[in-house]
């Protein structure tokens, strides 16, 4: 094979592409111990190969050339090789999701194995291989149409979002003009596509400031557990889960949440053997004027989530609140509360 003059980033971008489908990646953080151990790649550290040897891990460093990594090929299989003794994990990561790059390149099928090393002859080759590497690794770890997607601008938003450490995601806000410039069009729309889920999760999530939920939502004005409208854009971790059940995608219980019969394939609300409504949406709710005068408020028809006691839109109860299938969220709080107390007890 004639050997690129310059990197091949259009390349890059479709092998990145092939890696997110072939690995079935629908989400952040990407693990590359696992893609290595899908691939059945053999996997060393320079700790275990200097134990072997009876050398030092800086006699390693020297043999392969290289502080952080290293790929073999024998003909049939890889082997990577990567420096155990950083402290810092994310680049490790980086290192790793780098070799897996030369591989999926064909780097070392294509090309001498020699290029790979090192050397004053060989330096400019070289610098075009560890291009491509580089261009592979920020582009898995985190990819261009993500980070711009969910408009990310620093680089602890960056890290915090892709898991990474916070060199490498300077390294990626850096590199992403350059990167967008490389992406055509149809690469663009598979990413899009490819992480919908995973850039909603990120632009949409909310966390209520008085019971602590977290929850993905595009517009919501209410908290859907304690109805409260105090909602900040935050993304983060449910550290309260409140209960809830599982709805298909127009909030119909997959299970009823009253007997547990599964066998609703049939159209109607109501479940056949309970009676209970299925649908968990915006119901009519009674509630106290400002004249002090109650009234019921009409339902706004909005569909809502397994887990929500209120209407994200206009504050009402939901049908599954009022049916008595979610407890208020005060209640299980102070019972959540009191089993993390217990088990804290135990352990
Ligand atoms: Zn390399
Ligand atoms: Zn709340
Ligand atoms: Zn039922
Ligand atoms: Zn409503």
């Amino acid at each position: 094979m004639i050997f690129p003059r310059t990197a091949r980033y259009d390349r890059v971008m479709i092998k990145v592409n092939n890696l997110f489908l072939q690995e079935n990646i629908t989400s952040f953080p990407v693990d590359p111990f696992q893609i290595i151990k899908n691939n059945k790649w053999g996997l060393l550290t320079y700790s275990e190969i200097a134990d072997e040897q009876g050398a030092w891990i800086e006699d390693i460093i020297a043999a392969f050339q290289s502080e952080d990594g290293y790929t073999i090929f024998d003909g049939t299989n890889y082997t990577i090789a990567y420096n155990d003794t950083i402290q810092n994990q994310g680049r490790i990561k980086f290192t790793l999701m780098h070799e897996i790059g030369h591989i999926y390149m064909n780097h070392l099928v294509d090309f001498d194995e020699t290029v790979l090393t090192r050397s004053e002859l060989t330096d400019k080759k070289y610098k075009v291989l560890e291009n491509e590497a580089n261009a592979f690794a920020r582009n898995t770890l985190a990819p261009v149409m993500v980070v711009k997607a969910l408009d990310l601008k620093t680089s602890i938003d960056v890290a915090d979002h892709f898991g990474l450490s916070q060199a490498a995601a300077t390294v990626r806000l850096k590199s992403l003009i350059m990167d967008y410039r490389q992406l055509l069009s149809p690469f663009i729309r598979f990413q899009r596509e490819h992480f919908r889920q995973f850039i909603e999760a990120g632009l949409y999530a909310k966390q209520c400031l008085i019971c602590s939920h977290h929850f993905v939502e595009s517009d919501a004005d209410f908290c859907p557990v304690c109805g409260y409208g105090a909602l900040v854009n935050r993304k983060g971790v449910d550290q309260m889960i409140y209960k809830g059940y599982l709805l298909d995608d127009s909030s119909r219980a997959i299970i009823c949440p009253c007997c547990e019969n599964e066998h609703l394939n049939y159209e109607g609300e109501n479940c056949k053997i309970c009676g209970v409504t299925l649908v968990n949406k915006c119901a009519p709710t009674y509630v106290t004027g400002n004249t002090g005068l109650n009234y019921w408020e009409e339902s706004c028809e909005t569909k809502l989530d397994g887990d929500a006691r209120y209407c994200v839109k206009c504050g009402n109860e939901s049908t599954f609140f009022q049916q008595g299938l979610l407890k208020d969220w005060k209640t299980e709080k102070k019972e959540i509360e009191q089993e993390k107390e217990m088990e804290e007890l135990l352990f």
